[in-house]
């Protein structure tokens, strides 16, 4: 058998995410839940396509596109041009949308996702301003067996950014973790919530193979319409192994567009590269250039707030933390004020603080339907709580029930420990009287660990925390233990 060739996967990835203003694109239709609220109660002549009405750019739109761009650190584009891509469906009501195409906003960024090799840098082609389309549910009915398709346009005409990368991508998990670093960016700068389930933001994968080393792209295949990470992450993995086999045997890879069979778990043809689409794109003319100012670009850079990579860098930095714990709270903007207020709260070690944010309390939270910190336990109330471990008042086993006991109740650290007496017995005298109540109740255990059996001492241990309610000192009652056990020591 000759040795098999190595390949190497090329991914590009278009991402087209909502712009969450309060109106569409171009008329005053507010932008709803399309998930939640009623078909087509947020609809007008505008974005239903009724003749002779004219469209009107979305300022904040624009704004909100310029922050993404410029976080992406791009080059804005002082004109650009709003143009017609014609074609029909029924989800598009004018027979086109408008989409920025030869000319649009921003071009040249770039964003580097987080690698095990410290960071991979992914160029970025363009970012465009675009309408979104309306949507369409596919049924049956359930008496005469057949299909129809229900159509809601209270998506249609909601601003929509077009994020296309340069093909720098090599596997599907980098693909998946520039999704997601963009999705972190998105939320960041608000203007998109991130909720993938909804539909807020969909991938198309650009995927090519070949062999490692060689310099040529081959043909590459667009997969359409993936809503979830792991559609992405999935589809591309299944369709460059499809690739290489290809290519193994000896054949070319078509050029194709595909769509991804969640059920199935593998991509379909959906038009081969003879029956692409001509959009017969022109510019729109009903609107005038988009023009940019100098002055609004700066202002809108100097508006934009530390973003995720920066803050977890920051984070690793400026309170000590390791990188994971450091992504972790820097997920979330709301999760990294919350943990930066925390951490100048108390008195407790950040690295302390951040440990029983990420850990602890996370994991409470998780277990009542992930909410969020600060809407669960004000920080300063979690600050005195870490205050009172960290004096010694309480130790860690108490610090975790105290905690638990605070998020059900809403009461105060101090206040539930005073109540229920679980002030940590540090006291020697106290602590040596329940050693020896305990070495007295098990004098067999004491004798197998004297004969050399060692894994007892874990259980006289447990014993003594069990005599002491929890609540001694575990370093004490080790101490005592083994100088009671081991006295010529
Ligand atoms: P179109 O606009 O027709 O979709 P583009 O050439 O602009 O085509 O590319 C779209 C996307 O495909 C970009 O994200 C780009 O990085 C990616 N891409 C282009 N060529 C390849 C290739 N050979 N393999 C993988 N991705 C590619
Ligand atoms: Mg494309
Ligand atoms: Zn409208």
């Amino acid at each position: 058998m000759p040795p098999k060739r190595a390949y190497e996967t090329i991914i590009g990835l278009e991402v087209h995410a909502e712009m969450q203003t309060a109106s569409k694109m171009f008329c005053g239709c507010p932008v709803v839940d399309f998930t939640t609220a009623a078909p087509n109660t947020a609809v007008c002549p505008v974005c239903s396509g009724m003749p002779g009405v004219l469209p009107v750019v979305n300022e904040q739109a624009v704004e909100y596109a310029l922050r993404v761009a410029l976080a992406l650190e791009c080059t804005i584009a002082e004109t650009s041009i709003f143009a017609r891509k014609n074609y029909f469906y029924p989800d598009l009501p004018k027979g086109y949308q408008i989409s920025q195409y030869e000319h649009p906003l921003a071009e040249n960024g770039r964003l580097v996702i987080p690698s095990k090799a410290g960071g991979c840098l992914v160029r970025v082609r363009r970012v465009h301003l675009e309408e979104d389309t309306g949507k369409l549910t596919h049924r049956t009915d359930p008496e005469t067996g057949e299909t129809f398709s229900l159509v809601d346009l209270n998506r249609s005409g909601v601003a929509l950014l077009e994020i296309v990368s340069e093909p720098d991508m090599r596997s599907a998990a980098e693909a998946r973790a520039y999704g997601e670093a963009l999705r972190r960016i998105l939320r960041y700068l608000g203007v998109n919530s991130g909720d993938m389930q909804k539909g807020v933001m969909r991938f198309e994968a650009n995927v090519s193979v070949r062999p490692a080393g060689s310099d040529w792209l081959g043909n590459r295949v667009e997969i359409k319409n993936l809503n979830s990470f792991r559609a992405l992450e999935r589809a591309i993995a299944y369709e460059a192994e499809r690739q290489r086999a290809i290519l193994e045997a000896g054949e070319m890879v078509e050029q194709q567009t595909v769509g991804w069979d969640e059920a199935a778990q593998q991509t379909v043809i959906q038009r081969s590269k003879e029956e692409a689409h001509d959009y017969r794109y022109f510019p729109e003319p009903d609107l005038p250039p988009l023009v940019v100012s100098p002055e609004w670009v700066e202002r809108v850079r100097a508006s934009l707030p530390e973003l995720p990579q920066a803050k977890m860098r920051r984070f690793e930095r400026e309170y000590g933390l390791p990188a994971e714990t450091a992504a972790l709270l820097a997920e979330e903007p709301a999760t990294a004020d919350y943990f930066e207020t925390l951490a100048h709260a108390t008195k407790a070690a950040p690295r302390t603080a951040a440990n029983w944010l990420t850990g602890a309390l996370f994991a409470l939270l998780n277990a009542r339907e992930g909410s969020a910190p600060s809407e669960s336990l004000p920080a300063e109330a979690f600050a005195a709580l870490l205050d009172l471990l960290d004096e010694g008042l309480i130790n860690q086993n108490t610090a975790k029930s105290v905690l638990e006991e605070m998020l059900a109740s809403g009461e105060s650290a101090l206040t539930i420990v005073e109540r229920r007496g679980l002030r940590q017995i540090s006291d020697e005298a106290a602590v040596a009287a329940a050693v020896e109540k305990v070495l007295a109740a098990h004098p067999a255990q004491v004798a197998q660990y004297r004969a050399g059996k060692s894994g007892l001492l874990h259980f006289l241990f447990g014993q003594v925390m069990r005599e002491t309610r929890g609540q001694a000192d575990p370093q004490v009652v080790r101490r005592l233990l083994n100088r009671r056990l081991h006295p010529d020591t």
